[in-house]
Protein backbone atom coordinates (compact mmCIF):
# COMPACT_ATOMS: atom_id res chain seq x y z
CA UNK A 1 0.00 0.00 0.00
CA UNK A 2 1.16 3.61 -0.88
CA UNK A 3 -1.18 6.01 -0.68
CA UNK A 4 -0.17 9.91 -0.10
CA UNK A 5 -2.40 12.54 1.36
CA UNK A 6 -1.29 16.00 0.82
CA UNK A 7 -3.31 18.09 3.72
CA UNK A 8 -3.23 22.38 3.56
CA UNK A 9 0.08 22.15 1.96
CA UNK A 10 1.71 25.70 1.86
CA UNK A 11 4.92 26.19 0.80
CA UNK A 12 6.66 30.19 1.25
CA UNK A 13 10.10 30.94 0.36
CA UNK A 14 10.52 34.26 1.74
CA UNK A 15 8.90 36.41 -0.25
CA UNK A 16 7.55 33.69 -3.16
CA UNK A 17 4.14 31.56 -2.36
CA UNK A 18 5.50 28.22 -4.29
CA UNK A 19 2.48 26.54 -2.81
CA UNK A 20 -0.88 27.75 -1.76
CA UNK A 21 -3.66 25.10 0.30
CA UNK A 22 -2.83 22.46 -1.59
CA UNK A 23 -5.52 19.24 -0.93
CA UNK A 24 -4.52 16.41 -2.95
CA UNK A 25 -4.67 12.36 -2.42
CA UNK A 26 -2.57 10.21 -4.50
CA UNK A 27 -4.21 6.51 -4.60
CA UNK A 28 -1.98 3.24 -3.96
CA UNK A 29 -0.78 1.98 -7.20
CA UNK A 30 -1.67 5.35 -9.15
CA UNK A 31 0.20 7.12 -12.09
CA UNK A 32 -0.47 10.40 -11.08
CA UNK A 33 1.37 13.38 -12.82
CA UNK A 34 1.93 16.53 -11.47
CA UNK A 35 1.46 19.39 -14.39
CA UNK A 36 1.99 22.81 -15.41
CA UNK A 37 4.04 26.07 -16.57
CA UNK A 38 7.42 26.77 -15.28
CA UNK A 39 7.80 27.99 -11.32
CA UNK A 40 4.23 26.52 -10.74
CA UNK A 41 5.73 24.76 -7.66
CA UNK A 42 5.53 21.39 -9.38
CA UNK A 43 9.02 20.57 -8.06
CA UNK A 44 8.06 22.13 -4.40
CA UNK A 45 5.50 19.96 -4.30
CA UNK A 46 7.11 16.49 -5.21
CA UNK A 47 10.27 17.41 -2.88
CA UNK A 48 7.91 17.91 -0.01
CA UNK A 49 6.61 14.22 -0.61
CA UNK A 50 10.32 12.98 -0.88
CA UNK A 51 11.08 15.00 2.52
CA UNK A 52 13.46 17.25 0.80
CA UNK A 53 11.09 20.40 2.37
CA UNK A 54 9.03 20.96 4.95
CA UNK A 55 5.76 22.31 4.08
CA UNK A 56 5.58 26.20 5.71
CA UNK A 57 1.78 24.90 6.93
CA UNK A 58 -0.25 21.40 6.22
CA UNK A 59 0.67 17.78 6.60
CA UNK A 60 1.77 15.10 4.19
CA UNK A 61 0.41 11.44 4.97
CA UNK A 62 1.81 8.47 3.76
CA UNK A 63 -0.44 5.34 4.42
CA UNK A 64 -2.22 7.23 7.20
CA UNK A 65 1.24 8.31 9.07
CA UNK A 66 1.97 11.82 9.32
CA UNK A 67 5.69 12.20 7.46
CA UNK A 68 5.24 15.71 7.04
CA UNK A 69 8.97 16.35 9.12
CA UNK A 70 9.96 12.33 8.61
CA UNK A 71 13.77 12.21 6.76
CA UNK A 72 14.27 11.40 3.31
CA UNK A 73 15.57 8.04 3.83
CA UNK A 74 12.76 6.60 6.61
CA UNK A 75 9.85 7.30 3.94
CA UNK A 76 9.14 4.78 1.64
CA UNK A 77 9.88 6.34 -1.61
CA UNK A 78 12.29 6.73 -4.31
CA UNK A 79 13.14 9.71 -6.09
CA UNK A 80 14.35 9.81 -9.75
CA UNK A 81 16.20 13.15 -10.88
CA UNK A 82 16.19 15.06 -14.12
CA UNK A 83 19.53 14.83 -14.03
CA UNK A 84 20.01 11.01 -13.13
CA UNK A 85 22.34 12.29 -10.07
CA UNK A 86 24.31 9.02 -11.61
CA UNK A 87 28.14 8.68 -9.97
CA UNK A 88 30.48 8.58 -13.17
CA UNK A 89 33.34 6.97 -11.42
CA UNK A 90 31.22 4.01 -10.69
CA UNK A 91 30.23 1.33 -12.89
CA UNK A 92 26.29 1.02 -13.93
CA UNK A 93 25.88 -2.30 -11.33
CA UNK A 94 27.88 0.00 -8.28
CA UNK A 95 25.49 3.27 -9.33
CA UNK A 96 22.18 0.53 -9.01
CA UNK A 97 23.69 -1.06 -6.25
CA UNK A 98 24.46 1.93 -4.36
CA UNK A 99 21.75 2.48 -2.07
CA UNK A 100 21.35 -1.67 -0.91
CA UNK A 101 25.35 -1.15 -0.87
CA UNK A 102 24.97 1.66 2.02
CA UNK A 103 22.64 -0.17 3.56
CA UNK A 104 24.83 -2.69 4.54
CA UNK A 105 23.02 -5.72 2.78
CA UNK A 106 25.40 -8.17 2.14
CA UNK A 107 27.33 -8.14 -1.17
CA UNK A 108 24.96 -11.26 -2.32
CA UNK A 109 21.84 -9.69 -2.05
CA UNK A 110 23.37 -6.51 -3.86
CA UNK A 111 24.33 -8.25 -6.56
CA UNK A 112 21.34 -10.52 -7.07
CA UNK A 113 18.90 -7.48 -6.95
CA UNK A 114 20.93 -5.56 -9.10
CA UNK A 115 20.79 -8.34 -11.64
CA UNK A 116 17.43 -8.72 -11.34
CA UNK A 117 16.53 -4.96 -11.65
CA UNK A 118 19.33 -5.26 -14.27
CA UNK A 119 17.29 -7.14 -16.50
CA UNK A 120 13.60 -6.00 -16.01
CA UNK A 121 14.93 -2.22 -17.43
CA UNK A 122 17.58 -4.36 -20.53
CA UNK A 123 20.67 -3.04 -18.80
CA UNK A 124 22.38 -6.38 -18.57
CA UNK A 125 24.92 -6.06 -21.42
CA UNK A 126 25.68 -2.15 -19.44
CA UNK A 127 26.68 -2.99 -16.27
CA UNK A 128 30.48 -2.37 -16.57
CA UNK A 129 30.31 0.32 -18.07
CA UNK A 130 30.49 4.20 -16.69
CA UNK A 131 27.90 7.00 -17.04
CA UNK A 132 29.95 8.80 -19.20
CA UNK A 133 29.25 5.65 -21.92
CA UNK A 134 26.11 5.63 -22.08
CA UNK A 135 22.84 7.54 -23.91
CA UNK A 136 20.20 9.87 -22.75
CA UNK A 137 17.88 6.96 -22.18
CA UNK A 138 20.55 4.20 -20.89
CA UNK A 139 21.42 6.84 -18.19
CA UNK A 140 18.10 7.58 -17.28
CA UNK A 141 17.31 3.60 -17.30
CA UNK A 142 20.38 3.39 -14.76
CA UNK A 143 18.62 6.40 -12.59
CA UNK A 144 15.48 4.27 -12.45
CA UNK A 145 16.60 1.04 -11.52
CA UNK A 146 18.53 2.52 -8.89
CA UNK A 147 15.09 4.20 -7.33
CA UNK A 148 13.83 0.62 -7.59
CA UNK A 149 16.38 -1.45 -5.93
CA UNK A 150 15.38 -0.51 -2.63
CA UNK A 151 11.75 -1.50 -3.75
CA UNK A 152 9.86 1.28 -3.10
CA UNK A 153 6.21 1.97 -2.70
CA UNK A 154 6.51 4.76 -4.26
CA UNK A 155 8.13 6.25 -7.32
CA UNK A 156 8.80 10.30 -7.69
CA UNK A 157 10.11 11.39 -10.62
CA UNK A 158 11.03 14.95 -11.72
CA UNK A 159 11.30 15.43 -15.36
CA UNK A 160 13.11 12.47 -16.02
CA UNK A 161 13.05 12.42 -19.53
CA UNK A 162 13.89 16.24 -20.50
CA UNK A 163 17.45 15.56 -21.13
CA UNK A 164 16.15 13.35 -24.35
CA UNK A 165 16.09 13.50 -27.81
CA UNK A 166 12.42 13.92 -29.03
CA UNK A 167 12.77 10.01 -30.49
CA UNK A 168 14.23 8.61 -27.11
CA UNK A 169 11.64 10.69 -25.11
CA UNK A 170 9.09 8.85 -26.87
CA UNK A 171 10.14 5.39 -26.23
CA UNK A 172 11.26 5.98 -22.94
CA UNK A 173 8.02 7.15 -22.48
CA UNK A 174 6.14 3.82 -23.22
CA UNK A 175 8.65 1.76 -21.26
CA UNK A 176 7.93 3.67 -18.04
CA UNK A 177 4.29 3.31 -19.03
CA UNK A 178 4.73 -0.22 -18.96
CA UNK A 179 7.02 -0.69 -16.18
CA UNK A 180 4.51 1.13 -14.30
CA UNK A 181 1.51 -1.66 -14.95
CA UNK A 182 4.63 -4.33 -14.04
CA UNK A 183 5.21 -2.88 -10.67
CA UNK A 184 1.92 -1.75 -9.57
CA UNK A 185 3.34 1.07 -7.85
CA UNK A 186 2.09 4.48 -6.90
CA UNK A 187 4.25 6.96 -9.92
CA UNK A 188 4.25 10.59 -8.98
CA UNK A 189 6.02 12.16 -12.12
CA UNK A 190 6.18 16.35 -12.33
CA UNK A 191 6.62 17.00 -15.89
CA UNK A 192 5.50 20.56 -17.91
CA UNK A 193 5.10 18.38 -21.06
CA UNK A 194 1.53 17.66 -21.76
CA UNK A 195 1.80 14.76 -24.53
CA UNK A 196 3.87 13.31 -21.39
CA UNK A 197 0.81 13.88 -19.05
CA UNK A 198 -1.46 13.09 -21.21
CA UNK A 199 -0.35 9.93 -22.12
CA UNK A 200 1.07 8.57 -19.19
CA UNK A 201 -1.14 9.99 -16.44
CA UNK A 202 -4.06 7.49 -14.65
CA UNK A 203 -5.07 10.95 -13.18
CA UNK A 204 -3.15 14.19 -13.70
CA UNK A 205 -3.07 17.26 -11.34
CA UNK A 206 -2.85 20.67 -12.86
CA UNK A 207 -0.86 23.42 -11.21
CA UNK A 208 -0.98 27.14 -11.25
CA UNK A 209 0.73 29.76 -9.66
CA UNK A 210 1.01 27.26 -6.33
CA UNK A 211 -2.08 25.87 -6.70
CA UNK A 212 -4.47 22.42 -8.15
CA UNK A 213 -6.69 23.93 -10.75
CA UNK A 214 -7.94 20.60 -11.42
CA UNK A 215 -7.56 16.75 -11.01
CA UNK A 216 -8.63 14.18 -13.07
CA UNK A 217 -8.16 11.90 -15.31
CA UNK A 218 -6.33 12.82 -18.53
CA UNK A 219 -9.71 12.78 -20.68
CA UNK A 220 -11.72 14.48 -17.89
CA UNK A 221 -9.33 17.55 -17.75
CA UNK A 222 -9.68 18.00 -21.80
CA UNK A 223 -13.31 17.75 -22.38
CA UNK A 224 -14.78 19.28 -19.23
CA UNK A 225 -11.80 21.83 -18.21
CA UNK A 226 -13.00 23.55 -15.33
CA UNK A 227 -11.15 26.89 -15.85
CA UNK A 228 -9.92 28.89 -18.73
CA UNK A 229 -6.26 28.23 -17.58
CA UNK A 230 -7.05 24.54 -17.89
CA UNK A 231 -8.96 24.73 -21.27
CA UNK A 232 -6.00 26.64 -22.64
CA UNK A 233 -3.06 24.66 -21.60
CA UNK A 234 -4.16 21.11 -22.68
CA UNK A 235 -4.18 20.88 -25.92
CA UNK A 236 -1.92 21.21 -29.23
CA UNK A 237 -2.96 24.19 -30.95
CA UNK A 238 -4.45 25.01 -27.48
CA UNK A 239 -8.29 25.48 -27.35
CA UNK A 240 -9.63 28.81 -29.05
CA UNK A 241 -10.87 30.98 -26.31
CA UNK A 242 -13.05 34.31 -27.39
CA UNK A 243 -15.27 36.91 -25.49
CA UNK A 244 -18.74 36.46 -26.49
CA UNK A 245 -21.69 38.64 -25.14
CA UNK A 246 -24.68 36.34 -24.58
CA UNK A 247 -28.34 37.30 -25.52
CA UNK A 248 -31.71 35.84 -24.94
CA UNK A 249 -33.45 35.13 -28.29
CA UNK A 250 -36.86 33.11 -28.11
CA UNK A 251 -36.35 31.65 -25.04
CA UNK A 252 -32.47 30.86 -26.48
CA UNK A 253 -29.15 31.54 -25.56
CA UNK A 254 -27.31 32.99 -28.45
CA UNK A 255 -23.61 34.17 -28.70
CA UNK A 256 -22.94 37.88 -30.32
CA UNK A 257 -19.02 36.81 -31.96
CA UNK A 258 -18.22 40.43 -33.45
CA UNK A 259 -21.25 40.74 -35.97
CA UNK A 260 -22.52 37.30 -35.81
CA UNK A 261 -24.78 35.68 -33.61
CA UNK A 262 -24.17 32.20 -32.97
CA UNK A 263 -26.41 29.69 -31.67
CA UNK A 264 -25.52 27.68 -28.86
CA UNK A 265 -28.20 24.87 -27.89
CA UNK A 266 -29.03 26.14 -25.08
CA UNK A 267 -32.88 26.95 -23.89
CA UNK A 268 -33.05 29.67 -21.20
CA UNK A 269 -36.88 30.07 -19.49
CA UNK A 270 -35.23 33.78 -17.67
CA UNK A 271 -33.37 36.92 -19.20
CA UNK A 272 -30.72 36.44 -16.37
CA UNK A 273 -27.93 35.93 -18.52
CA UNK A 274 -29.06 38.73 -21.36
CA UNK A 275 -26.16 40.59 -22.22
CA UNK A 276 -23.56 38.64 -19.62
CA UNK A 277 -19.66 38.58 -21.49
CA UNK A 278 -18.30 35.03 -21.42
CA UNK A 279 -15.32 33.36 -22.66
CA UNK A 280 -16.40 30.38 -25.58
CA UNK A 281 -14.04 27.70 -26.12
CA UNK A 282 -13.48 25.49 -29.18
CA UNK A 283 -10.84 23.07 -29.82
CA UNK A 284 -9.14 23.71 -32.73
CA UNK A 285 -10.22 19.77 -34.15
CA UNK A 286 -13.81 20.58 -32.83
CA UNK A 287 -14.34 23.01 -35.91
CA UNK A 288 -15.37 21.76 -39.21
CA UNK A 289 -16.45 23.29 -42.51
CA UNK A 290 -19.72 23.23 -43.48
CA UNK A 291 -21.38 21.86 -46.71
CA UNK A 292 -20.18 23.73 -49.93
CA UNK A 293 -23.83 24.77 -50.27
CA UNK A 294 -23.87 26.07 -46.91
CA UNK A 295 -21.05 28.13 -47.44
CA UNK A 296 -22.97 29.40 -50.44
CA UNK A 297 -25.50 30.70 -48.42
CA UNK A 298 -23.27 32.47 -46.27
CA UNK A 299 -21.84 34.38 -49.03
CA UNK A 300 -25.30 35.33 -49.93
CA UNK A 301 -25.62 36.28 -46.25
CA UNK A 302 -23.14 38.41 -45.94
CA UNK A 303 -24.92 40.95 -48.19
CA UNK A 304 -27.22 41.38 -44.66
CA UNK A 305 -28.38 38.60 -42.84
CA UNK A 306 -26.26 37.02 -40.65
CA UNK A 307 -26.45 32.83 -40.10
CA UNK A 308 -28.57 31.45 -37.44
CA UNK A 309 -29.06 27.81 -35.67
CA UNK A 310 -31.95 27.61 -38.10
CA UNK A 311 -29.67 27.94 -41.88
CA UNK A 312 -27.34 24.92 -40.00
CA UNK A 313 -27.38 21.78 -41.12
CA UNK A 314 -27.66 19.78 -38.10
CA UNK A 315 -27.72 21.90 -34.47
CA UNK A 316 -24.34 23.60 -34.33
CA UNK A 317 -23.05 26.95 -34.29
CA UNK A 318 -21.90 28.27 -37.92
CA UNK A 319 -18.95 31.19 -37.58
CA UNK A 320 -18.28 33.13 -41.25
CA UNK A 321 -14.32 33.26 -41.29
CA UNK A 322 -11.75 34.66 -43.66
CA UNK A 323 -9.00 31.83 -44.17
CA UNK A 324 -5.73 33.44 -42.82
CA UNK A 325 -2.59 31.10 -42.59
CA UNK A 326 -2.63 27.40 -43.24
CA UNK A 327 0.01 25.51 -41.55
CA UNK A 328 0.30 21.72 -43.01
CA UNK A 329 1.11 19.39 -40.23
CA UNK A 330 0.49 16.51 -42.53
CA UNK A 331 -2.33 14.89 -42.25
CA UNK A 332 -4.13 17.46 -41.01
CA UNK A 333 -3.83 21.60 -41.64
CA UNK A 334 -4.38 23.99 -39.11
CA UNK A 335 -6.38 26.94 -40.15
CA UNK A 336 -5.82 30.22 -38.68
CA UNK A 337 -8.95 32.49 -39.41
CA UNK A 338 -10.26 35.57 -38.61
CA UNK A 339 -13.60 36.85 -37.33
CA UNK A 340 -12.96 40.71 -37.55
CA UNK A 341 -10.32 41.14 -34.87
CA UNK A 342 -10.62 37.33 -33.65
CA UNK A 343 -8.67 34.35 -34.71
CA UNK A 344 -9.73 30.95 -34.54
CA UNK A 345 -7.98 27.99 -35.04
CA UNK A 346 -9.21 25.39 -37.16
CA UNK A 347 -7.67 21.75 -36.94
CA UNK A 348 -8.72 20.14 -40.24
CA UNK A 349 -8.32 17.15 -42.21
CA UNK A 350 -5.40 17.94 -45.03
CA UNK A 351 -7.14 15.89 -47.77
CA UNK A 352 -11.03 14.76 -48.51
CA UNK A 353 -12.77 17.93 -47.21
CA UNK A 354 -13.29 19.07 -51.21
CA UNK A 355 -12.22 22.47 -50.11
CA UNK A 356 -9.58 24.33 -51.77
CA UNK A 357 -8.33 26.57 -49.05
CA UNK A 358 -6.14 29.33 -49.60
CA UNK A 359 -5.35 32.81 -47.55
CA UNK A 360 -8.37 35.10 -48.31
CA UNK A 361 -10.65 32.17 -48.80
CA UNK A 362 -14.35 33.23 -46.88
CA UNK A 363 -15.02 29.71 -44.77
CA UNK A 364 -18.47 29.19 -42.82
CA UNK A 365 -16.84 27.03 -39.70
CA UNK A 366 -19.30 24.81 -38.00
CA UNK A 367 -19.62 23.42 -34.37
CA UNK A 368 -21.93 21.02 -32.76
CA UNK A 369 -23.42 22.54 -29.34
CA UNK A 370 -21.94 19.87 -27.37
CA UNK A 371 -17.88 21.22 -28.19
CA UNK A 372 -19.01 24.84 -26.85
CA UNK A 373 -17.42 25.46 -23.31
CA UNK A 374 -18.24 28.36 -21.76
CA UNK A 375 -16.13 30.10 -18.99
CA UNK A 376 -17.35 33.34 -16.89
CA UNK A 377 -15.28 35.79 -18.00
CA UNK A 378 -14.06 37.54 -14.66
CA UNK A 379 -13.50 34.12 -13.02
CA UNK A 380 -12.25 32.08 -15.55
CA UNK A 381 -14.18 29.09 -13.97
CA UNK A 382 -16.48 27.10 -16.58
CA UNK A 383 -20.10 27.89 -16.40
CA UNK A 384 -21.77 24.69 -18.76
P1 LIG B 1 10.03 24.31 -13.31
O1 LIG B 1 9.08 23.57 -14.22
O2 LIG B 1 10.61 25.52 -13.95
O3 LIG B 1 11.03 23.41 -12.65
P2 LIG B 1 8.28 24.22 -11.00
O4 LIG B 1 6.84 24.21 -11.35
O5 LIG B 1 8.89 22.93 -10.61
O6 LIG B 1 9.11 24.95 -12.14
P3 LIG B 1 9.21 25.15 -8.44
O7 LIG B 1 10.64 24.80 -8.69
O8 LIG B 1 8.47 24.29 -7.51
O9 LIG B 1 8.41 25.28 -9.80
O10 LIG B 1 9.17 26.67 -7.91
C1 LIG B 1 7.96 27.29 -7.51
C2 LIG B 1 8.28 28.73 -7.10
O11 LIG B 1 9.05 28.71 -5.90
C3 LIG B 1 9.09 29.50 -8.11
O12 LIG B 1 8.66 30.83 -8.11
C4 LIG B 1 10.51 29.40 -7.58
O13 LIG B 1 11.27 30.51 -8.00
C5 LIG B 1 10.29 29.37 -6.09
N1 LIG B 1 11.32 28.59 -5.40
C6 LIG B 1 11.54 27.26 -5.50
N2 LIG B 1 12.54 26.86 -4.69
C7 LIG B 1 12.97 28.00 -4.04
C8 LIG B 1 13.98 28.26 -3.06
N3 LIG B 1 14.74 27.28 -2.57
N4 LIG B 1 14.11 29.53 -2.65
C9 LIG B 1 13.34 30.53 -3.12
N5 LIG B 1 12.37 30.35 -4.05
C10 LIG B 1 12.17 29.10 -4.51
Amino acid sequence: MSVIELCGVTKTFADTNALSAIDLTVHDGEFLVLLGPSGCGKSTLLRILAGLEVPTTGSVRIDGTDVTTTPPRERDIAMVFQSYALYPHLSVAKNIGFPLRTAGLPRKTVADTVAHVAELLDLTPLLRRRPGQLSGGQRQRVALARAMVREPGTFLMDEPLSNLDARLRAVTRTELIALHARLHKTFLYVTHDQVEAMTMADRIALLDKGRIEQVGTPTELYDAPRTVFVAGFLGSPPMNLVDVRLRCVDGELRADLVDQTLSLGISTTTDDLDRTRVTLGIRPERLAIARREHTAQDRNRTLGERPTAADSPRAAATITATVGLIENLGADILAHCRVGEVSLCARLPRVGSGHDLRPGTPIVLVAEHDDLHFFDAETGRRLH
